[in-house]
């Protein structure tokens, strides 16, 4: 596996690749991998030939009272999980390497990053668009890998690929979970084993949402008032629950067909993200109402 540091680089390794007929897979992170990122490697290796990995924790992604200093980093667990999963290259940049001092270009994807996590968390998708733009010109792939764990995330991405004409695949994987349906985050490491109880209420908020809606309720109101319920049980403190249409990201009042319920709480000083996507069972009958919409399981 080759650890790349320099731009130059990785545009080299990837320049080569490209030359020996190989398509390049990208799955771009910010390290402390664990069996989230892992299954978007598995999935970038099974739809291309080498799979390369980022690893950079982004500053401009990070308000000034967020997180940045103290966000988890493991570069020999997080070399170890790559070599296993058998990544081709590892794109490992200094701060320095990618934001050098004078640089003044952003990327802001503007009206999707407005609501939801984008009113909470001023710039942050600026700086997610910023730097998946430069990740991008760096790795050059022909198809990069997100998780639908960070939904938002993904239709800026999507938005962002379409509008400046990378002509990358952008691919969705489904939000891996643990058993008992936490799904896998970095920032879980920052859980107490009773803050990491509470942290349950997301997604069994979601869940009982989900079930809401089998036994027919509709309204975003009601919808959100279920998960709302569990999150106050935990003293969780909310920071947004909406239902949202899947590519506008717009906010709706009643469930039609399909739709995301978004979630985003602090437990304790940790602030977790999740959503699931909610179907309407179609009118002629429940048996299928799943079949053909990526669930998040
Ligand atoms: P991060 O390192 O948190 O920036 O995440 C890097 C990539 O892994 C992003 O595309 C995330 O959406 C994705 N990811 C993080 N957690 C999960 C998860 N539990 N399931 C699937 N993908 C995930």
């Amino acid at each position: 596996m080759h650890v790349l540091e320099t731009i130059a680089e990785m545009q080299a390794w990837s320049d080569a690749a490209r030359r020996a007929g190989h398509r390049i897979g990208f799955v771009p992170t910010m390290g402390f991998l664990h069996d989230g990122h892992a299954q978007l490697m598995r999935e970038a290796a099974k739809a291309c030939d080498r799979v390369v990995v980022s690893i950079f924790v982004n500053p401009t992604q990070f308000g000034p009272t967020e997180d940045f200093d103290k966000y988890p980093r493991n570069p020999e667990g997080d070399r170890a999980l790559c070599t296993r999963e058998g990544v081709a290259a590892v794109f490992f940049p200094s701060v320095a390497e990618m934001y050098p001092a004078g640089a003044q270009t952003w990327v802001d994807v503007s009206e999707l990053s407005q609501d939801h996590c984008g009113a909470d968390r001023p710039g942050h998708f600026r700086g997610v668009a910023t730097v998946v733009t430069k990740l991008f010109h760096a790795v050059r792939p022909d198809m990069a890998f997100f998780g639908e764990k960070d939904f938002q995330q993904l239709a800026v991405i999507r938005q962002l690929e379409r509008d400046l004409n990378f002509g990358i695949r952008i691919v969705g994987v489904p939000t891996v979970r643990e058993a008992d349906g936490l799904a896998l985050s970095s920032r879980n490491k920052y859980l107490s084993p009773g803050e990491r109880d509470r942290a349950l209420a997301l997604s069994r908020g979601l869940r009982e949402a989900e079930a809401a809606v089998a036994r027919g309720l509709r309204t975003a109101e009601e919808l959100i008032g279920i998960v709302l319920h569990r999150l106050s049980e935990v003293d969780a403190q909310v920071d947004y629950v909406h239902l949202v249409d899947p590519r506008s990201l717009a906010r709706i009042g009643v469930l039609e067909e399909t739709a995301v319920m978004l979630v985003a709480a602090r437990i304790g000083t940790t602030r977790l993200i999740d959503n699931l996507t909610l179907v309407a069972p179609l009118a002629s009958g429940p048996a299928d109402r799943n079949e053909g919409v990526t669930r998040a399981t």
